[in-house]
């Protein structure tokens, strides 16, 4: 293999390219990027740079010491895959010919109908734009009580916004945990001084507001949507690669043929891999396919899909991480909890430190913490070990995860 492209200039991007030179890649590395920046870290975004803290997230990289072509601001814009190995990708800077390819394109906010402004927060640019509105007295309206949300709402209320959130669902983050867990976090929106609207669907952005289904408005200065993202994937149409809600993957993060869709037996191509949150990769742990939007998987996962473009054997068999700080509370949450039977508590949730744990028998699926960071690491070590454990036990929150 003599030349490699890197497509999406994100954490898994830049990850990838120096995946490359650590395992000994010598050949020509391409990173192709739409954004003009060199890659940034984005979770600092809602948080330090919505606070005002931090202008510059930008990842410590050494450039030069990675001899990339760096081909920032430009596109891909399609791909043709050639029956032997390799191909073509096509980008606004013209056909790049490839042996090797890693996709890592990420994803991109969902937006809400209407023809009213509506921020989003994604990129630096976002961050900075959103940043100037979140003025004292604003009226600041937030779609989505996810953690996005959560998180933008946590800066608008600090900077003295009046803060609204509208959920869709009956409580915050009942996508991502769950509406019982979800439930816990709610009285912290009132606390913060911010209106938590549960159960409110919303039919359109206006000019001055939200237009909600049953005809009501919200007036807003300022309407900030958070209520998911997508990946970006739509540059693969026509390229025979197998995309549902991410590029389909293998374990070793090989992308899929479309064949196998169509009830044929599919192909990996192990010359193409894809990683990060664009990517929809079958976990052998879980025994399903996971698509899992943190920045935990965008850190760790280009190793597992560099060693398989130069192969070697490798698994990507994470067991999934991902934090928020919300409200002045740092949330973890490790693990995958669909399987789960029962959920245990240590700890008081009307209180500043608790963990809520999903068991599957005597197995432990997944944690969430509040303020108990040892909590996650031992929990998370547990769930990897798929240890069992004592559940009586570890409702004590003086027990310590490990030891229940
Ligand atoms: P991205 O970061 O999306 O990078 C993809 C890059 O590819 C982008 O630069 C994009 O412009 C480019 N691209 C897209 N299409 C093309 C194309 N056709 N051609 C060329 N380039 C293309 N996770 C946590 O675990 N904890 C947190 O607290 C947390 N906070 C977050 C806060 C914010 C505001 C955001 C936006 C995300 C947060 N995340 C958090 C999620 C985490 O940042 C993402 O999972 C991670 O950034 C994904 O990295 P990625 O490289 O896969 O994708």
């Amino acid at each position: 293999m003599e030349s490699v492209i890197v497509v999406g200039g994100g954490l898994a991007g830049v990850r990838a390219v120096e995946a490359l030179r650590n395992q000994g890649f010598e050949g020509e590395v391409t990173l192709v990027s739409a954004e003009r920046h060199r890659p940034y870290d984005r979770p600092p975004l809602s948080k330090a740079v919505l606070a005002g803290d931090r202008d510059d997230t930008t990842v410590e990289a050494d450039w030069e010491a990675l001899r990339v072509r760096l081909l920032l601001g430009e596109r891909a814009t399609g791909l043709r895959p050639a029956p032997g190995g390799g191909g073509t990708l096509a980008t606004t800077a013209g056909d790049l010919d490839f042996d090797g390819l890693l996709i890592a394109t990420g994803a991109t906010p969902i937006t809400l109908p209407g023809d009213g402004p509506q921020h989003v927060l994604r990129t630096i640019g976002d961050a900075l734009a959103l940043r100037e509105r979140l003025t004292a007295g604003a009226r600041v309206v937030i779609v989505g009580a996810g953690w996005i949300g959560a998180e933008v709402a946590t800066a608008a209320a600090a900077k003295g916004c009046e803060v609204t959130v509208v959920e869709a669902a009956d409580t915050p983050l009942a996508n991502a945990v769950g509406p019982e867990v979800g439930a816990l976090t709610a009285p912290w929106y009132a606390a913060a001084g911010v209106t938590l609207r549960t159960g409110v669907k919303v039919a359109a952005v206006e000019p001055g507001g939200l237009l909600l289904a049953g005809g009501d408005r919200i007036e807003a200065d300022e309407v900030v949507t958070g209520v998911g993202v997508r990946p970006c994937v739509g540059w693969l149409e026509g390229s025979g690669l197998l995309v549902e809600r991410g590029i389909v993957t293998d374990a070793s993060l090989r992308v899929t043929t479309e064949d196998a869709a169509r009830g044929g037996p599919g192909t990996v191509r192990p010359d193409i891999v894809a990683a990060g949150d664009c990517a929809a990769w079958w976990s052998g742990r879980y025994g399903r396919r996971l698509l899992v939007e943190h920045w935990d998987t965008a850190l760790n996962a280009p190793d597992v899909a560099v060693a398989t473009l130069l192969g070697r054997e490798a698994v990507y068999d994470a067991v999934p991480y991902f934090w928020s700080e919300q409200f002045g509370r740092m949330v973890q949450y490790a693990g995958h909890h669909p399987a789960a039977d029962r959920l245990l508590r240590r700890g008081d949730p009307a209180g500043d430190r608790w963990t809520v744990c999903w068991l599957a028998g005597d197995r432990l699926e997944a944690v969430l913490t509040v303020g108990r960071p040892r909590d996650l690491v031992q929990g998370r070590r547990a769930i990897a070990a798929g240890a069992r454990v004592d559940p009586e036990a570890l409702a004590d929150p003086a027990v310590a995860v490990r030891d229940a």
